[in-house]
């Protein structure tokens, strides 16, 4: 019973930390999810889905920060670029805060 209170507090916390970068970075964000994810880390769908691994809940908050950032880059200058701007804004937003 304990575990499974632990495991929904880590979910909220997740999902408050998601809603607070999405803010500081302007996108919107409709859903978020946290499922089991056999090959990546995380989904974004253009209609402001996000889907995240619920292995990230056991990583380092530093990961779990990058992933985010990472997919809600993704929501604002979809899902093909992972080009120049990308990882430039990506490295900004991370150093930032
Ligand atoms: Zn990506």
């Amino acid at each position: 019973m304990r575990e499974r209170t632990d495991e929904l507090v880590r979910r909220e916390i997740f999902k408050a930390e998601v809603r607070r970068w999405a803010e500081r970075i302007g996108v919107e964000v409709r859903e978020i999810h946290l499922r089991p994810m056999r090959r990546k880390w995380a989904s974004a769908s253009r209609r402001g889905r996000l889907t995240f691994s619920t292995d990230l809940l056991n990583e380092p908050s530093v990961f779990q920060r990058e992933v985010i950032v990472h997919e809600l880059l993704h929501l604002k200058l979809g899902n093909g670029s992972h080009g120049k701007l990308f990882r430039t804004l990506v490295k900004a937003y991370l150093q930032q805060y």
